[in-house]
């Protein structure tokens, strides 16, 4: 079978399992030894054991990879000069597709208007935490010590250090071109790593999942599912159909096989709710399977999973107009721009890791003057809409790094259209 029917199959056996477990648990009755069983040694013992260490051999790989792989795309250059062009690609299709993704969020939420009539006078309390000034985060960017910014996980500062040394390789003459070959060979040992550990996937994602839904089941999904079918939709649309187009206008590529590769990825996605625990995957995918050249892909898809969320810019929009419908508060042209340009810098700053993109839904709301309160009707059913946004999110990474690459000559074509797994590490 291959991977992505097991991780598949481990889904629908946790989704199954899980459930069952929740329902077993809730009866009055329960006998305590079964309970014990059921919650403490396994959901809350083995498969939260399991599941934390699948997400940290996920995450330990994140820092690593980055930034060797991104010191190998530049240190290899041949014209540094186009790295240059090749960022302002990248970033300008970042903020085409995330302003694309909200105004449609919020055409759709003001259309099918899922918060009328709700009257929700929330008695629920939400204190957002502060918001981080704009200027802060652009000179975030650059840092002041290069081993604090990967202790720390900070992906921009790890970026900017990469193309700094990956340029200076490149033009260190034959010292440098030492260090270069040094560089990819820990990339291929990395990229191999990657892929060991995604063998491993089908019990890290039945364990997340598994566990998930025993502890909590789906949530309060009734009162809110006019708010979750609209949000569901409009990532539907996004993710299957302004993709698509956006590939096919600018490559000419067929896009059905770019989906049937980016399935498994889309599954870790959902089962990670973290675009940033994904992020390995998602490399290690459009090189080996999509055919990025490393260049791009090294440079595209951390700088994606760090400022690129389609999926959550999308939530934004949708939880806005929701919010502002439920307390019966009406937003006027001027404030649904405004909704655009902060949930667009909301996206960018919200961390690739569960849940984030709520707590930035607070810069947006308090922009418009809605109450932050809001924030709390939503909280219930948010970890799965979490998991859905997520995987759009990285599919808008993807497909911007392939077209990014096309248009800088450094896709593999051959790769992208063959259907055979054609390992390019080893
Ligand atoms: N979980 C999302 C991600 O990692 C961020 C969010 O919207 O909360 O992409």
């Amino acid at each position: 079978m291959s991977l992505t029917a097991r991780i598949l199959l481990s889904m629908v056996a946790a989704v199954v399992l899980g459930k069952i477990t929740h329902e077993v648990l809730a009866l009055p009755d329960l006998n305590e030894t079964i309970r014990f069983i059921l919650d403490d040694v396994l959901s809350a013992g083995l498969f939260t054991l399991i599941g934390k260490i699948f997400i940290a051999s996920l995450k330990v790989l994140v820092v690593p990879l980055v930034f060797v792989s991104l010191v190998c795309g530049v240190c290899h250059l041949s014209d540094q000069s186009s790295l240059g062009w090749m960022s302002l690609r990248t970033i300008g299709l970042y903020l085409v597709t995330t302003s694309i993704a909200i105004s449609l969020a919020l055409a759709a939420a003001t259309l099918v208007g899922p918060g009328v009539g709700a009257n929700m006078e929330s008695e629920a309390v939400y204190s957002a935490p502060e918001a981080v000034p704009f200027l802060d985060v652009l000179a975030n960017i650059f840092p002041s010590n290069p081993f604090q910014a990967m202790v720390e996980g900070n992906m921009l500062q790890v970026i900017v250090f990469a193309m700094l040394v990956g340029l200076a390789i490149g033009r260190a003459g034959v010292e440098g071109e030492r260090v270069g070959k040094h560089f990819s060979d820990w990339n291929e040992v990395i990229m191999k790593m990657v892929g060991m550990l995604m063998q491993l996937a089908p019990y890290g994602v039945f364990s997340l999942l598994f566990t998930l839904l025993a502890s909590k089941g789906l949530g309060p999904v009734e009162e809110l599912i006019a708010y979750m079918l609209t949000l569901i939709g409009v990532l539907l649309v996004h993710g299957l159909v302004v993709y698509p187009l956006i590939l096919k206008l600018l490559t000419r590529l067929p896009v059905k096989i770019f989906f049937r590769k980016m399935w498994s990825v889309q599954l870790f996605a959902f089962s990670t709710a973290s675009s940033s625990a994904t992020l390995p995957v998602t490399i290690h995918n459009a090189e080996e399977r999509l055919g990025v050249g490393t260049k791009v892909a090294s440079f595209a898809l951390p700088l994606g999973a760090t400022i690129n969320m389609d999926g959550t810019a999308i939530m934004q929009g949708v939880a806005t107009a929701f919010i502002a419908q439920a307390f019966g508060i009406d937003l006027t042209l001027g404030d649904y721009l405004l909704v655009i340009a902060t949930a667009t810098i909301a996206s960018i700053g919200t961390a690739g890791v569960p849940g984030v993109g709520l707590i930035t839904l607070a810069m947006v709301l308090q922009q418009v003057g809605l109450p932050v309160e809001g924030i709390a009707l939503i909280i219930g059913v948010d970890r799965l809409l979490d998991m859905i946004r997520t995987a759009v999110n990285v599919t808008g990474d993807a497909m911007v790094s392939v077209v990014v690459a096309d248009a800088e000559g450094a896709l593999d074509r051959n790769r992208y259209l063959s259907d055979k797994v054609q390992e390019k590490h080893g």
